[in-house]
């Protein structure tokens, strides 16, 4: 036959622009694309010469080879799979449009450039990329099994190709790409075998270049010879490590392989704490290698954090970071997703991709939980370990994922008034501890043990031998916001709403607070910050505190929201009166005695000063609030003197 020249499809014409015009910054990748084709080329050859081993014509090392010739600029790649037909080159390479490209080109036209990797890494886009680098693509291939039909395929990439029948010894296809002017660092051996490393490490065969090195010279091969009796020689080394660790089952791969994979991936110093590795077969199959860092990596909570796995398809590399394989409050999970049955290019659907993703992060969510679920129960302190630096994960998770709220409740370790300092308890265990009476768990958030232990909320509570959930961590308002019951037990706040535990104390309470009234409102009209005054069944020993409206955000949460520079409209609070301590007693005499003594507005302001102190909050005028407590120092002191 011969040399015909053809054009390229329409829609191939509007691919290759875009490719070569779009994804200028990305050119590495036409190595990739490159070799993964010839890796396919070579599975479909070992495929088929299973039951036709005469296709091997003798030659069963599989092998993909670059070639970088500086003289003429060109770069090789080489592959002994299975070649193609000249029937198959013109169709492969120049008339067949695939089903995905256009969905491909108008992916492209949507996204931001910046975004162009993410969208490489999903479709590869195959043999046209080398285009990008090359402003001559010869093919020249030879199908397996038919000696006498070697076919050349060559183009400019501008609109038309050539094929003609030629003559070629060996079966398979090389590449030769007659790199642009400034293209040419592509020939160096160090952009080559950084590129192979970068993207198809793991490929299963070997990708091989010819290299100088200096080699003893014959007869001195056994000792380390000094240079004199050196010679250079070309060696043909293989350049992708082929080790693909996830691969493997179980029982092949040694503790210190998988840390040590995982300290390339993570760049961590330090051993993972857990290694997850499964393998999912049937309807879609995938490998998976997973690991759990011991300790936080420090931007686990930067805005521009990549977080994600990396993503292989049989072998190649796709992408790394790819946030559809694992929720994001996974994000300090490192590791590789290596899938069967994803497509490489540009050949499906991208909704058909998204389902299958998604059905691969649902399968690693309920690993990961189960997983820890097993650590929880089986090793504790580790799980503690776990859950000191990745618990506010956990608890992010509880907010987020919905699918899976009674796994990640069962996760959350809280200390409580009845665990020592720095040990835990979970809601399961406070449930099957309450006593009966107890109607709902009750929780208390500030910041830190010491200070929410000698507030006044919990006195009610430590006298009942009611357990309380000491929440200290910032995000633990956001979280309980969220988190209505367990086990059918309502979460309660107990610095919010009104406290219903004590039945006798509340009796006494109603019937107080007739006798109160007038005082209470009085208060209420002087102190202007609140928006009640009312008595409580909530305390023992302190005179007063404040509360929050059952469903309004808290004093700390107010706190942890300035703090992040949150706005937040100051939400006034209820001040509660302990009808039974002396001090609020003498108010109420002094109070019936005399309305008008100016001594109760002193004592109301200072009041509702102790309680935003005993709440952790700052007083506003903490001058004058000194200054009055020292004038009731001196009136005491003086009294005392003159007894
Ligand atoms: P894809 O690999 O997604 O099909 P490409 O544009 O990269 O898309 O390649 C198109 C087709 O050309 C391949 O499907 C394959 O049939 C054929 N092909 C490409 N490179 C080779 C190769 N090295 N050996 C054999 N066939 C190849």
């Amino acid at each position: 036959m011969s040399k015909k020249t053809m054009e390229f499809k329409a829609e191939l014409k509007e691919l290759l622009h875009l490719i070569i015009n779009s994804l200028y910054s990305h050119k590495d990748i036409f190595l990739r694309e490159l070799i993964s084709n010839s890796a396919d080329a070579i599975d479909k050859i070992r495929f088929d010469s299973l039951t036709h081993n005469e296709l091997l014509e003798g030659d069963e090392e599989w092998k993909i080879k670059i070639i970088a010739d500086k003289e003429k600029a060109t770069l090789t790649i080489s592959d002994n799979g299975i070649g193609m037909l000249i029937d198959e080159i013109t169709d492969q390479l120049g008339t067949i449009a695939k089903s995905g490209t256009k969905n491909f080109v108008e992916s492209l036209k949507k996204t931001n450039s910046n975004d162009y990797p993410d969208l490489i890494g999903q479709f590869g886009v195959g043999f046209y990329a080398s285009f990008m680098v090359a402003d001559k693509v010869t093919v020249i291939s030879r199908r397996a099994g038919d000696r006498n039909n070697g076919v050349r395929w060559e183009s400019d990439g501008k609109g038309e190709f050539s094929v003609e029948q030629v003559e070629k010894d060996k079966r398979g296809t090389d590449v030769i790409l007659k790199l642009k002017d400034d293209c040419k660092n592509y020939l160096e051996e160090w952009e080559i075998r950084s590129i192979v490393k970068k993207y198809s490490d793991y490929v299963e065969h070997p990708v091989v270049m010819d290299v100088e090195r200096e080699v003893p010279k014959p007869g001195e091969e056994d000792k380390e010879p000094p240079k004199q009796k050196r010679e250079k020689k070309i060696v043909e080394e293989t350049l992708n490590d082929r080790k693909a660790i996830w691969l493997k089952s179980k029982n092949e791969v040694t503790e210190e392989e998988y840390h040590k994979f995982y300290k390339h991936i993570s760049r961590d110093w330090e051993d993972p704490l857990k290694v997850i590795h499964y393998n999912v077969e049937g309807r879609q199959e995938f490998k998976v290698l997973l690991y759990i860092p011991k300790k936080r990596s420090l931007d686990l909570f930067y805005k521009d954090l990549r977080n994600g796995l990396a993503l292989y398809v049989r072998r190649i590399f796709i992408m790394d970071n790819c946030e559809k394989l694992i929720p994001e409050y996974m994000r300090f999970i490192k590791g590789v997703v290596d899938s069967s049955d994803l497509p490489l290019n540009v050949s499906r659907e991208i909704l058909q991709q998204d389902y299958q993703l998604e059905n691969i992060k649902k399968n690693i969510t309920t690993k990961v939980l189960n997983t820890l679920k097993d650590m929880k129960e089986k090793e504790y302190d580790k799980y503690c370990d776990f859950y000191k630096e990745f618990g506010v994960m956990i608890k992010e998770g509880t907010h987020i994922d919905f699918e899976n709220k009674d796994k990640l409740q069962d996760l959350l370790l809280y200390e409580s008034t009845k665990t020592e300092n720095g040990k835990y308890t979970t809601f399961k265990d406070y449930v099957t501890n309450m006593p009966s009476d107890q109607k709902e768990i009750y929780y208390i958030i500030g910041d830190n043990r010491q200070h929410i232990e000698q507030s006044p909320y919990l006195e009610v509570f430590k006298e009942k031998g009611y357990e309380v959930l000491l929440m200290t961590d910032p995000i633990d308002g956001w979280v309980m916001s969220n988190m209505m019951e367990y086990n059918k037990k309502n979460f309660k706040a107990i610095d919010k709403g009104d406290v219903d535990v004590d039945k006798k104390a509340k009796k006494e309470k109603e019937k107080k607070e007739k006798e109160y009234k007038d005082l209470l409102e009085f208060m209420k009209n002087k102190l202007s910050n609140v928006k009640e005054v009312r008595l409580s069944t909530r305390l023992t020993d302190s005179a007063c505190c404040l509360v929050a409206d059952e469903y309004a955000m808290g004093a700390y949460m107010e706190r942890v929201m300035r703090s992040l520079n949150q706005e937040v409209s100051k939400t006034e609070r209820i001040l509660e009166l302990n009808p039974n301590h002396p001090l609020i007693e003498l108010m109420q005499k002094l109070f019936e005695k005399d309305k008008n003594n100016s001594n109760i507005v002193i004592y109301a302001e200072m009041l509702y000063e102790q309680a935003l102190l005993a709440e952790g909050s700052k007083i506003e005028n903490q001058l004058l609030f000194t200054k009055r407590l020292n004038e009731l120092m001196v009136k005491e002191c003086s009294s005392l003197v003159q007894e």
